[in-house]
C-alpha cells in the first residue's frame, strides 16, 4: 500500500460517524440500518481504494454514497418489479396484480377491525366464509362453495375429505407437476387416499375407469393439464363421461381445474376453455380452483359443488389449519363483484385485461415505450419495436400462445445477458427476458403507467455503470 492510498483510507470517517450523520439527515429508521449502512460504505470506499485505485475522496462523495446504500437498506425486501416477460400470471413475480376494487377493499378491511366472523344485524357471530359464498354460488352456479388458503389446500382438504384411506381414480395423463412441490401423487398421499392410476401417458378410455372401480373407489378425479398438452395419438375422458359413470356408480367425481376462469375466452378470440360454470353445470361433484390464476384476484383456493361434499369439507378440522385471511377475503368478494358484470371484470381486473389486450394495442403500446425510452437520451442505446409471442402462464391455457409486441433494447455496452441482470438489480427492478440473443422489453404485462419507471430503470443502469 503506497502513502497515497493509506491518505485516502485515512479519510474514511469511522462507521459511528457515518451512522449518526445519515441519523441525522434521514431521521425516524431503527438505528440497525444506519448502522449497517454506514458499514457498508465505509467498506464499499476501502475496496475501491485499494482495489480501483482512486486520485481523491470528496466528502460529499462519501455522503452520496452513504445515501445511496441506506436507501438501499430501508427498502423492503419483498417489494414491487415491472413484469416485463409478457407471461401475465407468473408465479415467480406473484401471479395477478389486482384490481384497484379489491386494494380499497384490502386497504379498509386492514386499517381496522371488520365483521369478519361477526354478524351486524344479529350481532352474534357468523362465518368468514359468508363474504363470498353467495357471489360464488349465483357465479358458478354450484350450490355451496368454500374457500381456503390456494388451490393446493383446496385439493388437498377435498381429497383428504372424501377419500382418506380409500382409493381416488385418475388417468395417467392427468399426474401433473405444478411447480416444484405440487405433484398430484404425492398431494394424494399427504391426503391420505390412495390413487389408483389408470389409461396410459397419452390414452385413458372411460372403461380403464370402469374397471378399476371396486368397493374402496372414494372418488373418481380429473384434474386439468394446466401447463402441458398430449398432443397425437391421444384419448381423455370428458368430463361429462365421467360424471355419468360416477353418477351410475354412485362415486363423486372431483374436478381440479387448476386455472377456473369465469369468462369464456372464446368470445374474446382466444381459445376456448371451459368455463368454471360450464364444469358445475356437466354435474361434476366438486371442482377446485386458484384464486390468483384466470381469475385475477388474491391467492386463495375455491371450492365449488354438492352442498353436503363442500359441507363436509368445511367441518374437515383441516380447514383451520388452511383457512383464507381476512385480506384475502376482502380482496376476493372485490374481485368476484366486477364478475357480476362481465364487462367490468375484463375492464377493471388486470390479468383480464393484460389477456385480453389485442395485437394492435400492444403494438400501439409498444411505440409509446420505444418513443419514451429513445427520447430519454441513453448514449449507445437503441431501440426496436419486434413481434413477438407471450404466454398466459402459471398453469392457465396452456398452449394458447397470445401474439405480442416487445421493445427491443440494444446496446453498444452492454450484452443482452448484462441488460437482463442489470435491470433486475436496479430501480425499480425490472425483469425482461432474453430471446434470439436479444434483451426483450414485454410490453402486453407492463402496466402503461410503469413505462415511465422503465425509463427510469434504463436511466439508472448508465448512470450506475
Ligand atoms: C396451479 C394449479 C394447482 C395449484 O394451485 P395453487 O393456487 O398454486 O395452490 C393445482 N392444480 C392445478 C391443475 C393447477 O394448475
Amino acid at each position: 500500500m503506497g502513502a497515497k492510498e493509506k491518505t485516502l483510507l485515512s479519510k474514511i470517517p469511522a462507521v459511528h460517524q457515518l451512522a449518526e450523520d445519515l441519523a441525522q439527515r434521514y431521521p425516524g429508521h431503527p438505528e440497525v440500518f444506519y448502522i449497517r449502512a454506514a458499514r457498508e460504505t465505509a467498506e464499499r470506499l476501502r475496496r475501491e481504494i485499494l482495489q480501483n485505485g482512486r486520485d481523491s475522496l470528496a466528502l460529499e462523495e462519501i455522503q452520496r454514497l452513504a445515501e445511496e446504500i441506506l436507501s438501499e437498506v430501508l427498502r423492503p425486501h419483498l417489494r414491487r418489479v415491472i413484469n416485463a416477460t409478457g407471461v401475465v400470471v407468473h408465479t415467480n413475480l406473484g401471479r395477478s396484480p389486482l384490481a384497484e376494487e379489491a386494494l380499497e377493499e384490502i386497504l379498509s378491511v386492514a386499517q381496522g377491525y371488520s365483521n369478519l366472523e361477526y354478524r351486524l344485524a344479529e350481532g352474534r357471530r357468523g362465518s368468514r366464509y359468508e363474504h363470498v359464498t353467495g357471489l360464488l354460488r349465483e357465479l358458478t352456479g354450484a350450490e355451496e362453495a368454500l374457500v381456503v388458503n390456494n388451490n393446493a389446500a383446496a385439493v388437498l382438504i377435498t381429497l383428504n375429505t372424501l377419500a382418506r384411506g380409500r382409493e381416488v381414480i385418475v388417468s395417467r395423463g392427468e399426474l401433473v407437476e405444478i411447480g416444484g412441490s405440487f405433484r398430484m401423487p404425492e398431494v394424494m398421499a399427504w391426503a391420505g387416499c390412495v390413487l389408483r392410476e389408470v389409461g396410459t401417458t397419452n390414452r385413458t378410455h372411460l372403461r380403464d375407469y370402469e374397471a378399476a372401480i371396486n368397493e374402496n373407489t372414494a372418488l373418481l378425479m380429473k384434474v386439468h393439464k394446466s401447463n402441458y398438452a398430449i398432443v397425437g395419438f391421444t384419448r381423455e375422458v370428458s368430463g361429462a363421461e365421467l360424471v355419468a359413470l360416477g353418477h351410475r356408480c354412485g362415486i363423486p367425481v372431483v374436478e381440479d381445474l387448476g386455472s377456473g376462469c369465469l369468462v369464456d375466452f372464446a368470445r374474446y378470440g382466444l381459445r376456448r376453455e371451459p368455463t368454471v360454470q360450464e364444469i358445475v353445470r356437466t354435474g361434476v361433484d366438486v371442482v377446485t380452483f386458484s384464486g390468483d390464476k384466470l381469475l385475477g384476484g388474491p391467492q386463495a383456493g375455491i371450492i365449488v359443488g354438492r352442498r353436503e361434499l363442500v359441507e363436509k369439507i368445511r367441518q374437515n378440522p383441516l380447514n383451520r389449519a388452511l383457512r383464507i385471511d381476512k385480506l384475502t377475503l376482502a380482496g376476493l368478494e372485490a374481485t368476484l363483484r366486477l364478475y357480476l358484470d362481465e364487462r367490468l371484470a375484463v375492464e377493471k381486473i388486470p390479468t383480464l385485461r393484460m389477456i385480453l389486450k389485442s395485437p394492435e394495442t400492444v403494438k400501439r403500446e409498444a411505440h409509446r415505450l420505444k418513443r419514451l425510452l429513445s427520447r430519454a437520451g441513453l448514449p449507445g442505446f437503441s431501440f426496436a419495436v419486434v413481434p413477438t409471442v407471450c404466454r398466459t402462464g402459471g398453469g392457465a391455457l396452456p398452449v394458447a400462445d397470445l401474439p405480442s409486441y416487445a421493445v427491443a433494447v440494444i446496446s453498444e455496452r452492454f450484452s443482452p445477458e448484462e441488460l437482463h441482470e442489470r435491470l433486475r438489480v436496479g430501480e425499480p427492478p425490472v425483469v425482461g427476458r432474453i430471446e434470439e440473443d436479444r434483451f426483450l422489453l414485454e410490453v402486453r404485462t407492463v402496466f402503461p403507467e410503469e413505462f415511465p419507471l422503465v425509463v427510469k430503470a434504463l436511466r439508472n443502469l448508465v448512470s450506475h455503470a
